[in-house]
This record gives structure tokens, sequence and C-alpha cells, in this order.
């Protein structure tokens, strides 16, 4: 975890920098304060002897040894002693040194966690269905459950034979498809009944078993609101019926007798 963190200490370095005013609490050597980066990683282990200037040295110790105008050997040596310069002749002797923190529009004297985040997050794709899982009413149990599903990371026998060989992956409701997340929730003639139940007078004709059309209708925000509402919390309801079965399904797959009850549906017509 430790490691894991410091691996990122060069990122980190990206975020910060100083703006100096006395010197005092801003290292020469490792904090960013010229405008040409951090001198450390700009001169690297010479950079100590060709300056002549020690590892623990402030902006402050460096300024005050300034006695005359030095000439290096070297153009970025010259270029950084002409900013020493410049902030020695500004005297700001009781001007303490400011953190800056890096924002989209520049660094500024104040940290913003949410700032940080936005600036590291690698630009994704939207996606069309996060408002149809999290929404403010949702039960968390039932939220997570449907994201998972909505990922297609359920412990389905689809998925299960992957790690697990010999399973058996028919269906544990009707023996007569394979059991995949598609079937087990909405296609599957057992678990149907339920998602029938519940939205086939709501939807009337955009009834559908088809999960990717069940995800169209429930992602459409021009939906009357409770309409909307209604058909979500159906939708989680069969997920968690279906979870329960998947989950029962693993401790026994030859109990789909009593697991049919437990879910309380019948033998479809
Ligand atoms: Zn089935």
């Amino acid at each position: 975890m430790w490691r894991k963190i410091l691996k990122l200490r060069d990122v980190a370095k990206s975020f910060h920098m100083k703006a100096v005013g006395n010197g005092r609490h801003t290292s020469f050597w490792y904090d960013r304060w010229s405008s040409l980066g951090v001198l450390s990683d700009l001169l690297g282990e010479r950079g100590t002897i060709d300056m002549g200037i020690m590892k623990a040295a402030t902006v402050e110790d460096v300024i005050q040894s300034l006695q005359r105008k030095r000439r290096y050997r070297g153009t970025v040596l010259n270029d950084i002693a002409k900013e020493l310069e410049i902030i020695k002749a500004q005297q700001l002797n009781e001007v303490e040194d400011v953190d800056m923190w890096r924002w989209s529009s520049g660094f500024k004297p104040k940290f913003s966690s949410r700032e940080t985040r936005r600036l590291l997050r690698e630009p994704v794709a939207q996606c069309s269905w996060e408002r149809s899982v999290w929404f403010p009413q949702a039960t968390p149990k039932f939220a997570f459950m449907t994201w998972i599903a909505m990922r297609d990371r359920l412990s389905t026998m689809d998925r299960v034979v992957s790690w697990c060989r010999g399973v058996d992956t028919t269906c544990v409701l009707c023996k007569l498809a394979p059991e995949t997340r598609n079937h087990l929730f909405f296609e599957c003639s057992f678990s149907s009944q339920i998602w029938d139940h519940l939205t086939r007078g709501l939807l009337q004709r955009s009834y559908t078993l088809d999960w990717e059309g069940i995800v169209v209708l429930v992602s459409d925000s021009r939906m009357a609101k409770k309409k909307l509402y209604y058909l979500r919390y159906s939708k989680r309801l069969c997920i968690h019926c279906g979870e329960s079965v998947i989950s029962a399904g693993m401790k026994n797959r030859g109990a789909s007798t009593s697991l049919k009850e437990a879910v309380g549906i019948s033998h479809p017509q």
C-alpha cells in the first residue's frame, strides 16, 4: 500500500510549488520555486557541486550567500542565479513562503481535494445508464447489486464455468437454456413472470424481456418521474430475486424446486 503511494511521488510533485517570500521554508534543491522546475531534477547530483550549494540549503540560505554577481559555466546555472538576484532585490524578508497547489486555472494558495481529483482523473465516456442505478431514493443494497449486474459481474454459470470447469451451466430454474445474466433475470420463463407481473401494464407496447431494451427504458429521462421510478425499482427487484437464485444455486445446484418456491414463482402455463 505505502509502496504504491510512494510510486506516485512524481505525480504529487507536479501539483505543488512554492511562492517564495523570504525563502526560509523553501528547499533550494527539492521544492519547486524556480520557473525552471525542481532544481534537483533539472541538474541531478552534479548540481550541488557545480553550484557549490549544499543539499539541505534553503532559498534564504542561498540568497544570503549571494555576495556579488557570480558567473557560472552553463546557461541554466546563470538563469538560476538571475532568478535568485530578482528574489533578493524584492527584499521580502518579512514575507513567509506560501505553498501553492495546482488547479486547472493555475497554481493557487488553497488546496482542493475535489479539484486535484478532477485533474488526476482520466476522462471517461459518459455512462448512459448511471442514473438508472444511482438515484436519490435508491436502496443501497439493491443499487449495488444492480450495478454489478449492469457490469455483468454476477456469478451466473456462464461466468462461473471460466474458473470452475465441468459445472452444469444450464439455468437453475428452467433447465432449458444456458444461465446467462440476460436469461436469468428476464428471459427465463420463471423469472420473467415477476417482470411481467410488475411492468406489463405499465409498459404496454414497450414491454420487453430483452436486457438491452430494458436498460434503454430505465435510462429514459423523458419518461414521467413516477413511472420511471417504479420501473427502475421493478428492475432492481427482479435483479435482487435473480441474485438470490444465483446465491442459492451456487450452494446447491440441485435445489431448483425449493428455489422456485423461495422466490414465489410457479411453472409457467
Ligand atoms: Zn431459465
